[in-house]
């Protein structure tokens, strides 16, 4: 890691982004013999860092996490949880000797393959440039929470991120959505001894919740200890509550009393980079135009790598087991080499 930012910095590989792909791309380029420097706008691997609630497992199993041979191990053998997961990413950046520049921000890209200029904001204020040969977009596609649209959602009592349940003991809390990570808050709600509602907009949770917390949700809505309010959408958010429109029938719309209201309805790619850098996005997710064999972008020299390739996801189908051949690929076209053959789906994914 560097401490000291010269002014402008000259590499043959800029990688934007230390999240998992992202480092494991860095670590087969350097791997080439190429000079690579990965800049991220937060700390490494910051999707998981600021998205995860404390204590929380991946769905995905350590195998499918592990990057290169590194294995990701814990005391218990369990599913990893994000903070042993950012423990691994560090061992795995220092272990494999990558460049990393933490709260460095890309703000504007110029120039073209072979030449380009990268200008950088850092955390302190501090702005300068880098110049490289390709540049590597491993920018994720969990920037910023999807909201309702709905009057209210700006009220101090609504938030997107979970946080330490431990702030909402005896607190009545609507947490809105259906898939896994609102079924995994009302469950650590309830159990910190908050009275939980749970608002979904279909008449079932969703299909591909874990089935090792769907059964134990599905058994406290049964008995009515957490509120199910299902098919239920949320008409306005105001002081003290919320206002209810069934959906199953034209029953009109019911107020809730709640004191928080927790929004777990996925997260939104945000596109400012792909703007900045001319890639053209395409189709309802928005996701930047890449050729699925190289990954190359629409502009050359410019490649796409890990969930930033999918825009955004609703129901996730690119996730970090999926997109670790994305790091051969590119290091093929960067060689000139045929693409490597695809590496077949598992037949449970993210399990
Ligand atoms: C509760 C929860 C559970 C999850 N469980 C799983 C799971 O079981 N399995 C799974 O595969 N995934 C899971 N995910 C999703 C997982 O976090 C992502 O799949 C993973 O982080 C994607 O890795 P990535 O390298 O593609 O991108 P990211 O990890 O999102 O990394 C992208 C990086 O790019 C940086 N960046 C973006 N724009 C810029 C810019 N302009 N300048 C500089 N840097 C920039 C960001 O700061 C970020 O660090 C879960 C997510 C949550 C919230």
């Amino acid at each position: 890691m560097t401490a000291h930012h010269p002014s402008t910095v000259s590499v043959e590989v800029l990688i934007v982004g230390a999240g998992p792909i992202g480092l494991e791309t860095a670590a087969v380029l350097r791997g080439e013999g190429r000079d690579v420097l990965v800049v991220d706008a937060g700390s490494i691997g910051s999707t998981i860092e600021r998205t995860f609630p404390p204590e929380t497992r991946f769905f995905t199993s350590p195998e499918r996490l592990a990057i290169r041979g590194w294995p990701v191990t814990s005391p218990t053998q369990e599913k990893a949880t994000g903070e042993e997961y950012l423990a691994f990413l560090r061992a795995f950046a220092t272990g494999a000797g990558l460049a990393v520049r933490t709260f460095s921000r890309v703000v504007g890209v110029s120039g073209q393959q072979g030449d380009f200029t990268v200008k950088i904001a850092a955390l302190g204020g501090e702005e300068y440039f880098i110049h490289t040969q390709v540049l590597v977009l491993a920018s994720g596609g969990m920037d910023t929470p999807r909201r309702l649209g709905v009057p209210g959602e700006d009220l101090p009592h609504v938030r997107s991120h979970l946080g330490d349940p431990h702030r909402y003991f005896g607190r009545t809390v609507a947490v809105v959505g259906g898939r896994n990570s609102a079924v995994e808050a009302a469950l650590r709600l309830y159990r910190v001894g908050a009275h939980v509602h749970l608002i979904h907009r279909e008449p079932e949770l969703y299909t591909r919740v874990k089935p090792w917390i769907k059964p134990d949700m599905e058994s406290l809505l049964a008995e009515g200890q957490i509120v199910g309010h299902l098919p239920a959408a949320i008409v306005q958010i105001g002081p003290g509550g919320v206002e209810l429109r069934d959906l199953a029938d034209d029953s009109g719309t019911q107020w809730i009393s709640v004191d928080d209201v927790l929004l777990q309805i996925g997260f939104e790619q945000d596109s400012e980079l792909f703007d900045l850098a001319g890639i053209e996005l395409t189709g309802p997710q928005r996701a930047p135009h890449v050729d699925t064999a190289t990954l190359r972008s629409n502009v050359p020299g410019i490649y796409v790598v890990g969930t930033a390739i999918a825009g955004t996801q609703s129901g996730f189908k690119v996730f970090i087991e999926n997109s670790h051949q994305h790091a051969d690929q590119v290091a093929a076209a960067l060689a000139g080499r045929p693409a490597p053959n695809p590496v077949p789906a598992r037949p449970l994914p993210e399990s």
